[in-house]
């Protein structure tokens, strides 16, 4: 592993926001301290080559695992991948299933979003001023297609070919945490007709919509949520022994993936111009 905490940084075109199961095993892999506006990322960068691409894998919840979905500085996450030259971002989580054919072990790619978080900064223009006294302006983004429409036709496709039989498209439904749902919270979800429910999805995508980055969710089923099981109701035990059997699953699709994503300039997607000509009022990375 070289470290690298300053200089030149090395220019990368996709951020995949997860853990260690998915960078572990490369090679050349360089670690990169990133500051930001907004304070210090989940941790630092660590940067590779997949597929012939630069990408920088960015551990969601910090390398021990120790920040909880609530306090996760997701503006400093999505900055810093930004910031090194990332314009894709993919974002692999762990959701509960509100479906009961949805069971573990079910990729699903969202095409839309709820949010029902309650204490998170949302987005870089919220008219306060950031930690080097710059204040952004308010501005407004479209966001009616949460997701990078590229992306998630490439997440499915590969998937599928890999014999995975992805579903396309659903509501991923985003809640505080770190708790899970009580049985009348999942019932309530399941009966809007969503689809799964996670903690770390939002908000990720309105970020990285509000930075003009492409993002894809690809989320891994790894519980029945309290509503749709018969059992004890979801537990933390159930949850890291679902994902720790299929991340190896998730990182063939993701690496996959990585190889047929369009190059940054030659993006042609709804992502690329969130402003529509507003002025920021920051220098945006
Ligand atoms: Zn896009």
């Amino acid at each position: 592993m070289v470290e690298s905490s300053s200089g030149t940084q090395p220019q990368v075109e996709i951020g995949v926001i997860g853990g260690s199961g998915f960078y572990s095993f490369l090679d050349d892999v360089m670690e990169v301290t990133v500051e930001t506006p907004y304070g210090p990322p989940s941790d630092s960068l660590f940067i590779g080559e997949v597929a012939g691409r630069r990408v920088a894998f960015l551990p969601r919840h910090g390398r021990k695992h120790h920040l909880p979905p609530h306090k996760i500085n997701y503006r400093a996450n999505l900055w810093a991948l930004a910031s090194v030259g990332a314009r894709q971002v993919l974002g692999p989580c762990a959701v509960g299933g509100l479906r009961a054919q949805y069971g573990p072990g079910t990729l699903l790619v969202p095409d839309q979003l709820i949010d029902r978080t309650k204490s998170r900064a949302q987005s870089y223009f919220d008219g306060m001023a950031r930690l080097d006294g710059e204040v952004p302006n308010v501005v407004h983004v479209t966001f009616a297609d949460p997701y990078c429409p590229v992306g998630r036709q490439a997440a499915i496709d590969t998937a599928r070919a890999g014999g995975w039989e992805a579903v396309d498209g659903g509501t991923l439904v985003v809640v505080e945490g770190p708790r899970f749902s009580t049985r009348a919270e999942s019932l309530w979800h399941a009966a809007q007709g969503w689809s799964v429910v996670g903690m770390t999805g939002h908000p990720e995508a309105v970020l990285a919509r509000e930075l003009g980055l492409c993002y894809t969710s690809l989320t891994l089923v790894t519980d029945l949520d309290a509503g749709a099981d018969t059992g004890e109701g979801v537990s933390h035990e159930e949850v890291l022994e679902v994902f720790a059997a299929n991340v190896g699953r998730m990182r063939d699709v993701l690496f996959d993936v990585i190889g047929t994503l369009p190059a940054n300039d030659s993006r042609d997607c709804l992502c690329v111009n969130p402003l529509g000509g507003q002025e920021p009022g920051i220098t945006l990375p």
